[in-house]
Parts: structure tokens; C-alpha cells; sequence
């Protein structure tokens, strides 16, 4: 069968190439094949079902901060195709969007229906094929790119590559030449057992977070959850220290609960507090404005009772405070999916790709867009955005 352009993989990087090819050139004979028996099954299940589609940040360079691998890579392509352009995109097309506080941008049906909806209403209109139960399974150079799945084979001058981190396809893109980084799971909370987070689960509060030991640290609202930890400041230390704890079962994070300060300034505020309030148990009044259930744990865990007063302490048990708030020490002993969001790290080499038109330099006509890519970001709506960015500026340079 002949085509113009295949797309392999019917998730979200590949249908918004499809649509935005099909619209720039509405002669073009595009397919999709898609290994799965339905599309989009990502999209479906993304963001706890509602789809965090983008994220509200406009500033191209900042956007890049939240993508551990392809920040450089993204600098570009987001001054071409962004946040701003994706909420437009939607909107212009039915689905507007909506901002969460924290910056996560869904469909305002609180549904990712939504998309899937208007993904398939936008193929249908635009007369672009969807083949499902199509896996792929081998992809040649000739004259024209000939792609072939069990049932049959297909040609076309050009196709793009959104096959997510399906390690089937990035053998297959080694055999063409490319390197590949070895796949590694990202995005993930942590398991942690310690007598100083039990009883808390639902607490969350803002911390800084590292792996003992290493340089990496991230910032951000903590969760005390009923395994351990999560929230964004745990899940951007897994995303950044992905690789490096890749093969890391059991390891010791250190977290600061007070905004960063330093074990010394700690103690002072601690000193004044002892001068200037003698007769106030530490126990019942909470500094630092942290939540008073974990200010009382942390206060315990300096060996400090209930009825002790500010006056009562020694420096010993001062001192010990002041550690368990600026690098209070939690072993880890294993990891756990974040089940609203996860990714994995690892995929095309970057060096290999032109992002102006998200093509291999490899080959030329071969395109790549999406997971496929070593590119992942933290949670938030950053992955997704990825997807559509590639596939605008893939779809662009398909049909110039
Ligand atoms: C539970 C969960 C929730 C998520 N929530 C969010 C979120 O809210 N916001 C966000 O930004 N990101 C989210 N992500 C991440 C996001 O889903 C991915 O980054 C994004 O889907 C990547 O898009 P893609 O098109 O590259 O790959 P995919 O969406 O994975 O699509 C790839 C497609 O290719 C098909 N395929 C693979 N191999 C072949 C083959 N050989 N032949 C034919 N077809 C093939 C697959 O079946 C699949 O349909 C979530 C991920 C998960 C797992």
C-alpha cells in the first residue's frame, strides 16, 4: 500500500502529527498504524483519567527546567510550538482548557474523553487512516521508507516514529543506525518505613529534598503518604536522579523541612526561642510553620517529651532538633509507580535528531517524535507537551 506519510503508534505524539500534517496538506495520504487494538490508550488513562494536558508556563526557558532530559534539546522547538500555542490549539478546535493552582492545565470537562474525542472526530474529517492491531515489525530503507506489519506492507516517502518507549521499535531504530540510551523508569515515589512519618499520611508541606551523599536536590511540596513519600519535590528527585537510581533498591535521601536553612541558623532561632520563651513546651507550639503533627514527630525524634519546656533542653537535644529539620536522614527501601503520571527515561539519542524538524540526521524522511525520544520530563503536564511540540514541528517539516 502506498502512502505519503505512515505514522507508527497511535498515542497522543502520534495523532497530533497526523492532524496537523493532514491540515497542512490536505492531499497528503496519511496513515496511522497502531500496534494496540484501540489509540490513545495513554491519553485515556493520563492524569488520573482527566488528561493533564499542558502546563501553564509560558516562558520557553523555564518550561526546559522541567524536563530532565531534552532541556537543552527543547529550547528551540518551544520558541516554535508551546504551551500558549497548545492551550490555542484545543481551544480553537472545542476543547478549552483549564488552570489547576498549581499550574497542571486540563480539558474543562475534567476528562480525558475530551481529547480522545476530538482526535478522532479531527482524523475522521481530515480523511487520515487509523489501522489498529498493526504492530510493526520491520522498517527499510529504499528508494521510499517501507514499514511492515504481520498483515501487510506499506510505502510512503516519509514516516515518523511515536512508538513511545516500546523497546521493540527502538531496536529497530538501532538496526537503522541510531543509538539508543537504555530505557529507565521515571517518575516514581518512595517507600520508606520510619517511626517519624507513620502516623502522618496526608501531611504534605513544602521541603528540599536530596539523595544523602549526592549533589542532586530538588524543592517543592512534600506528601507523607501511607508507603512513604511522594509529592512534586520526591517526584522531581526521581525524574532528575532517574539513571542514578535506576539500579538503586535501598538508598538515604536527606530532607529539609524549613525552607532550605542551615543547621546553624536553625539552632540560633532555636537559642532565641529558649531565651525568649523559657515556659513554652516546644511540643505544643509548632515553629517554623510547619504542619503540627510533624513539627510534634520531629520533636519527639530529638528526644524531646511532651512536657519539656524550651528551658528544659540541653544543647545536645537542641542541636538534635535543629539536624532533624535541616537534614533529617530517611532510608528508602524501594520505589513505587506514581500511578497519575509515569514515564521512562531513555530512548533516541539526542545528538542524532534536528529539532527544528524533529528528523533523524541519520535519515532523512525519518521522523521521531515523543517518548520514542531520550526526553522526559517531571510530572505536570510537561510530557504530554513534548508530544505535541514534536509533532507540530514534525508535521511542519513532513509537509513543507
Ligand atoms: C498512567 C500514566 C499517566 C500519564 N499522565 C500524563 C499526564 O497527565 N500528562 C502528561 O503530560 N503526561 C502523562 N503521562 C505521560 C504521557 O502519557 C506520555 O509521555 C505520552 O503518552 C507519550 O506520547 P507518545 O505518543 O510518545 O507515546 P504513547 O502515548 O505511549 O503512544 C505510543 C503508541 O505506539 C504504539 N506502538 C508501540 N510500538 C508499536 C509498533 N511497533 N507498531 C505500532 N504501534 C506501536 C503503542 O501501542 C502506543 O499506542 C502519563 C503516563 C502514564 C503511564
Amino acid at each position: 500500500m502506498e502512502q505519503d506519510i505512515i505514522i507508527v503508534g497511535g498515542g497522543a505524539a502520534g495523532f497530533f502529527t497526523a492532524i496537523n500534517a493532514a491540515e497542512n496538506d490536505p492531499y497528503a495520504r496519511i496513515t496511522i498504524l497502531e500496534r494496540g487494538k484501540e489509540v490513545l490508550n495513554k491519553v485515556r488513562i493520563s492524569g488520573g483519567g482527566r488528561c493533564n494536558v499542558t502546563h501553564a508556563e509560558f516562558l520557553p526557558k523555564e518550561l526546559t527546567r522541567n524536563y530532565p532530559r531534552g532541556e537543552k534539546e527543547l529550547r528551540g522547538p518551544f520558541h516554535s510550538f508551546m504551551t500558549g500555542d497548545t492551550i490555542e490549539w484545543f481551544e480553537k478546535r472545542g476543547v478549552p482548557l483549564k488552570i489547576e493552582e498549581d499550574g497542571r492545565m486540563f480539558p474543562e470537562s475534567n476528562s480525558s474523553q475530551s481529547i480522545i474525542d476530538l482526535f478522532l472526530n479531527e482524523t475522521r474529517r481530515l480523511g487520515i487512516k487509523i489501522l489498529t492491531k498493526r504492530a510493526v515489525q520491520d522498517i527499510q530503507k529504499g528508494e521510499k521508507w517501507q514499514v511492515f506489519t504481520s498483515q501487510e506492507a506499506f510505502t510512503a516517502e516519509k514516516i515518523l516514529i511515536a512508538t513511545g518507549s516500546n523497546p521493540k521499535m527502538w531496536k529497530m531504530l538501532e538496526d537503522l543506525g541510531h543509538t539508543i540510551v537504555p530505557g529507565v523508569p521515571s517518575l516514581f515515589t518512595f517507600n520508606i518505613t520510619d517511626k517519624r512519618i507513620k502516623d502522618l499520611p496526608g501531611v504534605a508541606t513544602p521541603a528540599m529534598v536530596k539523595i544523602k551523599g549526592g549533589k542532586l536536590e530538588t524543592e517543592g511540596p512534600l506528601l507523607i503518604t501511607h508507603w512513604g513519600m511522594s509529592g512534586p519535590a520526591i517526584l522531581k528527585l526521581s525524574a532528575w536522579g532517574a539513571r542514578e537510581l535506576s539500579d538503586r533498591k535501598n538508598f538515604e535521601i536527606e530532607v529539609n523541612w524549613v525552607h532550605g536553612l542551615e543547621k546553624d541558623e536553625i539552632f540560633d532561632q532555636l537559642q532565641e526561642l529558649k531565651m525568649n520563651h523559657g515556659k513554652q513546651q516546644p511540643y505544643k507550639n509548632a515553629q517554623f510553620e510547619l504542619p503540627k503533627r510533624l513539627w510534634q514527630s520531629l520533636v519527639a525524634a530529638a528526644n524531646i517529651s511532651e512536657e519539656d519546656k524550651w528551658a528544659d533542653l540541653n544543647k545536645k537535644q537542641m542541636e538534635e532538633l535543629a539536624g532533624q529539620l535541616s537534614s533529617g536522614i530517611f532510608q528508602v527501601h524501594g520505589k513505587s509507580t506514581f500511578k497519575e503520571e509515569f514515564v521512562t527515561a531513555g530512548g533516541v539519542e539526542l545528538k542524532e535528531v534536528n529539532f527544528k524538524r524533529f528528523e533523524s540526521k541519520i535519515h532523512k524522511n525519518l521522523f521521531l517524535a515523543g517518548e520514542v525520544l531520550n526526553i522526559d520530563a517531571v510530572t505536570g503536564g510537561f510530557n504530554f507537551q513534548n508530544a505535541w511540540t514534536g509533532g507540530f514541528l514534525a508535521a511542519k517539516a513532513m509537509t513543507e
